[in-house]
């Protein structure tokens, strides 16, 4: 940099060029730029028209996002991935383009809070019709509607771990001519992708396993190039654009996630086997265990025998006994949200889904005495200690 120039000059431009090398990174760089320079104008225009790859503006796309979306679509078998900066981000724009005023939407009774209110009580506003049903436990067909263009379900239903008959549910919706839309962040494509069982969209709040170490908050959606091609063209409008940096986050997080998400299914099994026989505790609930409703289902879709890190329990002391679990366990954070490498608990009927009448509650099964536990990635008799000794404390 030439000396002469003054010291704001330098500033702004010094370092340019640095890093420019025969050899190149190892690790995908962290481009951290809100828009790319080019060298002339045709240059430019050959990116506009797709004659050239090439970056604009981060907004539209960076080398971070689409290395993100390489990985997620690689592992999904899909046709590509978009990721953007929070899960509902992700969920409410995979919904958005794809239905318009006069259309209808087929969605779980119980799903992620967030996700429940903006399809019951956004949508409407935008014309499109919703009809909550229990997709577990009900037989679909007499609600789908001439409009149905959208069947929207987790994989495994939050906070009770019912795990839904993706496979056939995907048959169901294509024979009425509507989509298939699935949450994926409890399961994790470890454990199950949802794309191979038939589904047509996969939506990730990767702020959860995906990213897995509490610190990005971040969503991605998986799907087919045509819908991709909507999704991504109504979300460069909108706006919200993944940090780069974030971005690089998750990139890092994924090499580890078979791993990690291997510990986290062992962990919480354990946990599952030891509150079954726990006597202050009425109900677990736990696709792993043979006594839940949809232990059959879950070993038919989930790979490896694995089923998950997210577990709740039902405590018979009911929602004193509750509060006083979480006041007394001690290394055990009640911290509401899920998949950090620590063991966390949280309270759904005063979180996740904080925003439902009692009906609602009763309805999702969430009770005043539930808990649920994301199960961390420490030495799991150190988690049952801690556990036993706080419950005898408390009961
Ligand atoms: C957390 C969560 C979301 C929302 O994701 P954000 O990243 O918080 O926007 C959606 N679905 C499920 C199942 C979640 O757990």
């Amino acid at each position: 940099m030439n000396q002469h120039k003054k010291l704001s000059s330098r500033l702004v431009h010094l370092g340019d060029r640095t890093g420019e090398s025969v050899s190149r990174s190892k690790t995908i760089p962290i481009t951290m730029t809100s828009v790319f320079a080019f060298d002339d104008v045709e240059s430019l225009d050959r990116v506009y028209r797709g004659e050239a790859q090439g970056y604009i503006y981060t907004r539209n796309g960076n080398p971070v996002h689409d290395a993100l979306g390489e990985i997620m679509s690689g592992i999904e078998e899909g046709e590509g991935a978009l990721a953007w900066a929070s899960g509902m981000g992700a969920i409410a724009l995979s919904i958005l383009a794809q239905v318009q005023a006069g259309d209808h939407i087929l969605a779980a009774h119980v799903l992620y809070g967030g996700s429940f209110q903006f399809i019951g009580n956004e949508l409407a506003r935008f014309g499109v019709g919703v009809t909550f049903v229990d997709v577990v436990n009900e037989d679909l067909s007499p609600y789908f509607q001439a409009n149905t263009r959208i069947v929207y379900v987790e994989t495994i239903s939050n906070p009770i771990m019912e795990v839904v008959d993706l496979e056939a549910l995907a048959k169901l919706t294509h024979a009425h001519g509507a989509k298939l839309i699935v949450d994926n962040s409890f399961a994790t494509p470890v454990i199950c992708r949802p794309l191979l069982l038939g589904a047509d969209t996969v939506v990730y709040s990767a702020t959860k396993y995906i990213g897995g170490h509490s610190d990005v908050t971040a969503g991605i959606v998986v799907a087919d190039k045509e819908t991709l091609a909507k999704i991504y063209a109504f979300g460069l409008l909108l706006g919200p654009t993944l940090s780069p940096f974030d971005a690089w986050l998750l990139i890092r997080s994924l090499r580890t996630l078979d791993l990690r998400i291997r510990q986290h299914a062992r962990n919480a099994l354990s946990l599952a086997q030891y509150f079954h026989t726990h006597p202050a505790v009425q109900t677990v609930y736990y696709p792993g265990l043979p006594s839940s409703p949809t232990h059959k289902v879950a070993q038919r879709l989930f790979s490896d025998n694995l089923f998950g890190g997210m577990l709740s329990i039902d405590l018979v002391g009911g929602e004193a006994q509750a509060y006083a679990l979480l006041r007394h366990l001690d290394s055990i954070q009640f911290a509401p949200s899920l998949a950090g490498v620590s063991t966390t608990t949280s309270y759904p009927a005063k979180t996740s889904h904080r925003a439902l009448s009692d009906e609602e509650l009763a309805k999702a099964h969430i009770s005043k005495g539930l808990i649920r536990i994301s199960a961390g990635l420490e030495d799991v008799d150190d988690l049952i200690r801690e556990f036993d000794s706080t419950l005898a404390k408390i009961c």
